[in-house]
């Protein structure tokens, strides 16, 4: 059942004296109950904004949301049961932990004490917050102040679940197990929710499925394999990844290869035109360093570290350095040379001009 529905969602920006700005152009999506579905996308690109439309806390421009099957754009925030939970925490500072989570159930009607008090404790308990319900806000950590935020959002039982950034003031080690904790929240409550990140590791680990935003536009939406395996276009492809895949500009020749400069010439995996001006891409985990065949490169560094290494090497008259994942065990000397090799199967070719991936 689709629980969540964008149609044509849009928004402008507009302020006098200045130039509007068009932060969501036109974006549709639909959320099936219970799915967690990451929007990614660099800053700026309109993620915060959809967000806001989806709470209710900024008007829209165009185009519609739906709640299972029901519009609530003519709802204010308050009467469309959707749960937020900020980047920047917005807890009240004066109120204790337990009572920041009682003050949405409370300032609904038909909530009796008891019932708010039982659904406070069953939230505490289930988002590890038991200990911490009598302190307030400043004396907490920002890993705790994190948790009661979504536990404010939670405990209102929302239909839809909106999480704005929510690791992002945690130190790496928190937000492993913080993300583990979330995703294990998220299921067991079986929230409909739209994470919002620009944090590529937080959407493929956590997300069931991805939509990457770029100027305000949705570019690609599938579960974290397909939009790492298939990437629809150039931005896709280098924004998702790291290290980053190679994308190697060339020109298609009589014999269906891209040239990459007079002595590089590279395999494609579809047929494409002759003449045609492409980029090739290839994730630095599907070149291997071979014994004999593949391209002559030289070594320009190798990074050895604990699990892999990162080599970059130089294509004979390729401007672009090819950046390669080399084995543990693998030792390279500066200015060796190599031969590289790239499964032509796990190549992206895509179009010069437009950027979009050619099948
Ligand atoms: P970040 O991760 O940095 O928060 P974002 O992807 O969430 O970025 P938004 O905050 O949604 O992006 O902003 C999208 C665009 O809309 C940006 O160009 C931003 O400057 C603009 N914008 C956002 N809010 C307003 C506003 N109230 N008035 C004018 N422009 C705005």
């Amino acid at each position: 059942m689709t629980e969540l529905e964008l149609r044509d969602l849009r928004k402008t920006f507009r302020s006098r004296g200045r130039p509007p700005v068009d932060a969501v152009r036109g974006i549709d999506l639909a959320l099936r109950s219970g799915e967690l579905l990451g929007l990614l996308g660099p800053s700026g690109c309109g993620k915060s904004t959809t967000l806001r439309m989806i709470a209710g806390l900024e008007s829209v421009s165009g185009g519609d949301i739906l709640v299972g099957g029901t519009s609530v754009i003519d709802r204010p925030a308050q009467a469309r049961n959707i749960g937020v939970a900020f980047e920047n925490y917005a807890l009240y500072p004066p109120l204790t932990v337990a009572e920041n989570l009682a003050f949405g159930l409370k300032a609904r009607r038909g909530n009796a004490r008891g019932d708010v008090q039982r659904k406070v404790a069953e939230i505490a308990d289930r988002v590890d917050l038991t200990g911490i319900l009598d302190a307030r806000p400043a004396g907490l950590s920002s890993g705790q102040k994190q948790r009661v935020s979504l536990a404010r959002a939670l405990v209102r039982e929302p239909d839809v679940l909106l999480l704005d950034e929510p690791l992002s003031h945690l130190d790496a080690a928190q937000r492993d197990t913080t993300r583990r904790e979330l995703k294990r929240i998220q299921r067991d409550l079986g929230h409909t929710t739209i994470l919002v990140t620009h944090d590529q590791e937080e959407a493929l680990s956590l997300a069931d499925r991805i939509a990457v935003m770029k100027d305000g536009v949705i570019q690609q939406i599938g579960t974290p394999y397909e939009i790492y395996d298939s990437p629809a276009n150039l931005f896709v492809a280098d924004f998702v990844g790291e290290p980053a895949i190679n994308l190697l500009p060339g020109t298609v020749t009589d014999d269906g290869r891209a040239r990459l400069s007079d002595s590089v010439h590279l395999a494609l995996p579809v047929p494409v035109t002759q003449g045609r001006e492409v980029v090739v891409g290839v994730r630095p985990e599907d070149l291997s360093l071979t014994g004999e065949d593949g391209l002559p490169a030289r070594v320009v560094a190798h990074e050895p570290l604990l699990e892999a290494g990162v080599a970059t090497l130089a294509l004979d008259g390729v401007e672009r350095p090819l950046v390669v994942l080399t084995g543990p065990e693998v030792r390279l000397a500066h200015d060796e040379q190599v031969r590289v090799a790239a499964d032509t199967r796990l190549t992206h070719v895509f179009d010069a001009e437009t950027g979009e991936l050619l099948r």
